[in-house]
């Protein structure tokens, strides 16, 4: 079965997703990972999502759907969460097709909820270990030494997609593309909405009842 996580820029999807990976088995398919590890590994994938990304604007629907149709496919008896996946109406009927052609069923679509003022912050305020990717955050919880991962000594970094312009494009771009996709699943009656504030071990437990 496969679920979605979606929700604003900061709303928490990818600790949740990791949560869900950790303590349900699910197999966790975020496509901003997917990119993000392409253009580490300077694939031609990497240099085509790149300016997009570093925009805060969404990479072309003829590339992410292609990745995420060959990512699903062989996943068929696991619990996936897709997080970051469908971002626009268009995506989400691709997904349509694509559930048809493996034979799986759509679960729930997860809707983090988080007001914009505390996305801002989190988002200003995200610092990411460019080695394992770990999330602190400069105020709230900043690694023991500055710019250094506590996990594997990586160097703790802003993410390019996290300074002001791109998060005001990105916002704007969730305003515009991906919250459509609140009716589009609540007319196939399998919107959940999850409040997103609060500590991430009591958004986990939200979002574990529903499931
Ligand atoms: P995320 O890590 O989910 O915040 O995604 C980071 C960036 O990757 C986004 O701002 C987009 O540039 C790109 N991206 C991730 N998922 C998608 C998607 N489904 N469609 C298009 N672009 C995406």
């Amino acid at each position: 079965m496969i679920h979605l996580l979606f929700g604003p820029p900061g709303a928490g999807k990818g600790t949740q997703s990791d949560l869900l990976k950790v303590r349900l088995g699910a197999v966790h398919l975020s496509t901003g990972d997917l990119f993000r590890a392409a253009i580490k590994g300077g694939t031609a994938l990497g240099k085509e999502a790149k300016s997009y990304m570093d925009a805060g604007k969404l990479v072309p629907d003829s590339v992410t759907i292609g990745l995420v149709r060959e990512k699903l496919q062989g996943n068929t008896v696991q619990m996936v969460i897709l997080d970051g996946f469908p971002r626009n109406v268009s995506q989400a009927e691709a997904l349509d097709q694509m559930l048809i052609e493996i034979g799986v069923s759509l679960g729930k679509a997860v809707f983090l909820d988080v007001p914009k003022n505390v996305l801002l912050e989190r988002l200003s305020g995200r610092r990411v270990c460019a080695g394992c990717g770990a999330v602190y955050h400069a105020k709230a919880s900043p690694p023991k030494v500055p710019n250094v991962c506590d996990k594997c000594g990586g160097k703790v970094d802003q993410r390019i997609d996290d300074r002001e312009e791109a998060v005001a494009t990105r916002l704007e771009v969730y305003e515009s593309s991906t919250s459509p996709l609140r009716d589009f699943y609540l007319k196939r009656e399998v919107l959940e909405r999850v409040d997103g504030l609060g500590t991430s071990e009591e958004v986990f437990r939200r979002i574990e009842k529903v499931f």
